[in-house]
Parts: C-alpha cells; structure tokens; sequence
C-alpha cells in the first residue's frame, strides 16, 4: 500500500480498479528489431508476469468477491493462454521484425475488431477483454505504456497524462468512477466538468503518477488529492467509513431542498448552478438550484458539429428554459479561442493562447458564430426567463458591440416573424483587471455583473490557472483578488445593477461570508455545491461578521494572510 499526494479537483472517494483503452494502444510505435529471439523473450516474460498477475487477481477476487464476480479473472487466463492469440503477436514479431509493443498493439486491434463486431453479446464483450489482456502485456513490456491511461470512455477509475476539456466532455458518468492525472490543475475546464458531472478528481500526481503502473487496485479521495495505491483491509475500511459519512452529509444536505438560501438575520442570497450541457440541468434540479448562473455553451462545440448549428444550440437552450420553468438561466456567449465550428479547444495552440483572441473578442471578429448564437438563444427566449452574458470583457466598446449584434438579431428574428422574449438582460463579466477598474463605465451598459474568478485570479495574479506548477501559489483569497470583487460589487451597487459570482471560488464556503458581507446577489456554483453553499448561508449571522469579514478578506485587518 501506498499513498500518493496531488490536488483535490473534484470532491468525492472512489475505489476501484484502473483502466487503460484502445486509445492507448493506438498510440504504440513501431521500431525494426535485429534480435528477434531476444524479443519473442520478452514478449514470453510479459506474459508470464501477466499470468501471475491475473491468477494472483482471480484468488483475490474469490476469496472477497466470491465465484462469479471472480469469473472474469479466469475468461482472461483462457485468453491469454489462447494460441490464436499469443501466437498471432509472436508470428508478427518473428515475420515483421518489429518490436514486441507493436505487435501485441497489431493483434489486439485486429482480435478486438474481431470481436466488438460480433453479433452475439457475450463476444462482443471479449474485445473488451482482449484490451484488458493487451493492457497487462503492454505494462510489463514497457511501463511508459502504463502511463498513458487514457480510456476516456471505460469502467472504473482513468489515469491519464493530463485531461482536456474536450476528453472531459466525452466522458461516460455512468460508467466512470474517477479521474487521476499526472499534470492539469484543479482550475481548469476540464476539472469544472468533472465537478459538474460529480466524478471524483485528483490532478497534479507529478512524478508519483509512475507508481500507478503497479497497482492493480486504488482509492481515489478526491476530497483531499490522494491516491491510495493497493490499499490494505485497514485502509479500505477506513475509506469505506468516510464514504459512509459523506454520504451522510450528503443526505443531511438534501433536507436543505426547498429552504431559501438566507441568513439567520434575514439576508437572502441566490444559489444558482453553473452547468455546461442542456443535460446538466437535471443535475441542477436535483440539487435544488434557484436558477443558472452560468450556462458554459463551448461545450455545445466541442461534443457534436450538429449542437453547433443554430438549430441544435436552440434546442439545447430551449431544453435548458423549459425545465428550469421560469427561473433564471444566464447564457454565456462562447468562450473559445479561434476556430469555434472545430471540434478542438484550441486554448493550446498559441504561446500564450489565454491573452490571444478568446471569448467576447473572438466572437466579435467571427460574427457569423456569434450571430448564429445570438439567434439561437433569442429564439429560445420565449420558453423562459433568460439572460445573456459576455465573457472576458475589457472595454465598453466590446459591450456597446455586442449589444448591437443582440439587436440586429432580435431585428432579423422579428422581421422573419419569429418571436422573441420582450427583455432580455445583458450582462458582463468581470473577469479582467480592466473590466474591474473601469466597472463604474461598464455598469452603465449591462443589467448585471458576473465575476469570473478563475479568470480574474489569473489575470490578477498573472499564473495560468492551468499550470499545475503553479498551483501553491495560485491562491483564490489574494486579498488583490479580493480587492477586485469588492470594487466590482461597489460599482454595480451604485449604478444599480445586480452581481453575481460565477466562478470556482463561490462554492468555497470559507468565502461565503466574504461575498454575503459584500452584498452579492447570486453565486453560480457547482450543481452539487448548491446545498452546501445554501447551508454555510443559512448558518451566517451577517450583522455579527460583515465588517470584519471584509477587512480580513481584503488584507486591511492587519493580519498577514
Ligand atoms: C471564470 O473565469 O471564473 C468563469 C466562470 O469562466 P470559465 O471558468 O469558464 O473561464
Ligand atoms: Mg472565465
């Protein structure tokens, strides 16, 4: 047993067994070899440590799971020990010349396609095998392989180098119990969508990572950023207990449904959700959302070209509305980088991608994308409340033009005779030092403030909100970032326009009392953050900390944070 640190990104305890997919195996070279005995070798050692390893699985798995669930362990000996198999792998060697790697990658893609595309059920589900056997060669070949775990779409617990957002939309939540990665950060896209979806999540292994190649069986708390490699009965029990008990809390959390979000000296505060699919909402409704804070609409991009047409983002939207029957929905404008219509974040691609042409400045340059949003949510206007906000804004000029894209919008749409809700509120989002220093001139323009503080945290304090390094450093209570909120607060209060805090930081109950004593109207946060954020609310006597809530938070109470 051991215990390895990385960082807590998406709360919640799993234990399970790692996996590793066909993606992984796509990935494996071919090198020419000069000493074919030497690598039919090695491939008869991978298979006897193979053999060992699943024979010393299928004693575990009967002594703690009994005969049928061991039953599996056994299939995968058979096949193993099958000639067609085996033989096939040592044949490409011997008559290709190749590496030991690439031949079992040959003919476990060519025994899996076999397989997945059998008609009977049970063997179809061997191709599945055959990957779960290949898996085990590949890591005793070679352990690197073992690190690129990249099943995005498997049972059980993932590990893979790092985690983009557009493989975090692809993941199945059904069947996924966890994430671990060796690098990404708990602020990234990727993360989000993984607290979204309420899949455990620990990122920045580093170095540590290289262990997972060893165990067979893990526990991942994602709530502290452990993970526990082969834990012993202790270990289990222990981690068995706290799941008992979060769930526990989770169950006290559920009798807050249905209570108000408001303080034991009556002030009330919106908790919204942040979601990123129309499906997500199912999840803000089960948790009891007042509304949603921010509806993350790139995601329409990255999973289908069909979600993107005007057509399928008005469907999404209309969903969204109609279930959330009345409450308040914002919609934030797409915020990717260039190239939208491809399926790829394209965040990557530049040297400094997040200071490069994002959000609102992306779509006022590609105005067809932006109009075809535009019409999409203007069309779905009528079947609820929405509201539509503008990510990374800097200058009133951007919210002067993207207010008049709005309007040519609800002019095409009325002059095609297709209606649209009478108002829509247009909001801004604060997420950039300069949107917070001229927020007395932005006020003037929009309904409401939205602060984005994983943005605003990194342009503040200059470190990329992706960059694991610098995770120790990358502190969401910087009184500079404090400073910020509460300048944007004040200017939205005195043109009399509403805030709301849309970022990862709102569901940080240590802050709730920070952002009540400000006079924020609405956090967006999580959709199964919603029930905490209510309960640090309705545990809060405002009078009794306002003052000196702000002055801690804002680094003015003497005391060095
Ligand atoms: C933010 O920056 O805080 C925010 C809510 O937007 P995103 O995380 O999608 O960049
Ligand atoms: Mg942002």
């Amino acid at each position: 047993m051991k215990t390895i640190h990385g960082v807590s990104a998406s709360k919640g305890i799993a234990i399970g067994k790692l996996s590793l997919n066909k993606q992984t195996l796509e990935k494996v070279l071919r090198h020419p070899v000069t000493d074919i005995n030497a690598e039919v070798n090695r491939l008869i050692a991978a298979r006897t440590a193979t053999e060992r390893t699943l024979r010393g699985l299928h004693q575990k798995a009967l002594r703690e799971l009994g005969e049928e669930d061991s039953l599996i362990f056994q299939i995968h000996l058979m096949l193993l020990e099958d000639h067609d198999y085996f033989d096939s792998i040592k044949d490409s060697i011997v008559q290709n010349k190749v590496n030991a790697e690439y031949a079992v990658w040959m003919v476990s893609n060519r025994f899996y396609l076999l397989f997945s595309q059998m008609e009977n059920e049970y063997m179809r589900a061997r191709g599945d095998d055959i990957l779960d056997i290949s898996q085990h060669l590949l890591r005793y070949l070679n352990p690197a392989f073992a690190i690129r775990l990249e099943r995005l779409s498997g049972r059980g617990i993932i590990a893979a180098a790092d985690l983009l957002p557009s493989e975090a939309v692809r993941v199945d939540r059904k069947r996924t119990l966890a994430f671990v990665t060796r690098d990404g950060s708990q602020y990234s896209h990727a993360a989000i969508l993984l607290r979204t979806m309420g899949i455990p999540y620990v990122v920045g292994l580093g170095e540590g990572f290289d262990e997972l190649i060893h165990a067979e069986c893990v526990i991942v708390d994602g709530s502290r950023g452990d993970v526990i490699l082969d834990p012993d009965p202790a270990a289990l029990h222990e981690y068995e207990e706290r799941e008992r008990k979060y769930q526990e809390h989770q169950k006290a959390l559920r009798e807050l449904k249905g209570c108000p979000a408001i303080t034991k000296d009556g002030y009330r505060i919106d908790v919204h959700a942040n979601i990123g699919h129309a499906e997500d909402v199912d999840l803000a409704l089960e948790n009891d959302a007042d509304g949603i804070g921010l509806f993350r609409t790139e995601f329409l991009y990255l999973g289908s070209n069909a979600n993107s047409t005007e057509d399928g983002q008005f469907e999404a939207y209309r969903k969204v509305l109609q279930q959330m029957k009345g409450k308040r929905v914002i919609i934030r404008t797409l915020d990717v980088g260039e190239e939208p219509g491809t399926s790829q974040w394209r965040y990557r691609d530049y040297e400094n991608p997040i200071l490069g042409i994002r959000a609102i400045r992306s779509s006022l340059q590609s105005r067809g994308v932006f109009m075809t949003q535009l019409r999409a949510i203007l069309r779905a206007s009528i079947y609820g409340k929405v509201a539509i906000m503008f990510p990374v804004i800097t200058s009133e000029q951007e919210i002067l033009d993207a207010k008049r894209m709005v309007r040519q919008a609800r002019e095409e749409l009325e002059a095609e005779g297709v209606p649209v809700a009478e108002r829509i509120e247009l909001g801004a989002m604060i997420e950039t030092p300069a949107s917070v220093i001229i927020s007395d001139l932005l006020a003037r323009h929009v309904d409401f403030f939205s602060i984005g503080t994983n943005d605003l945290t990194q342009y503040t304090l200059a470190m990329d909100r992706n960059n694991p390094a610098i995770a120790p450093y990358y502190n969401l209570h910087h009184p500079a970032v404090m400073r910020m909120i509460r300048i944007a607060v004040e200017n939205a209060k005195k043109n009399g326009i509403w805030t709301s805090i849309c970022g990862e930081s709102a569901s940080d109950p240590q802050l709730t009392q920070f952002y009540l004593s400000l006079g924020v109207d609405e956090l967006s946060v999580a959709p199964s953050a919603v029930l905490e954020i209510r309960r640090a609310v309705r545990k809060t006597t405002l009078a009794a900390v306002q003052e000196e809530t702000l002055h801690k938070f804002c680094g003015e109470d003497g005391q060095n944070l």
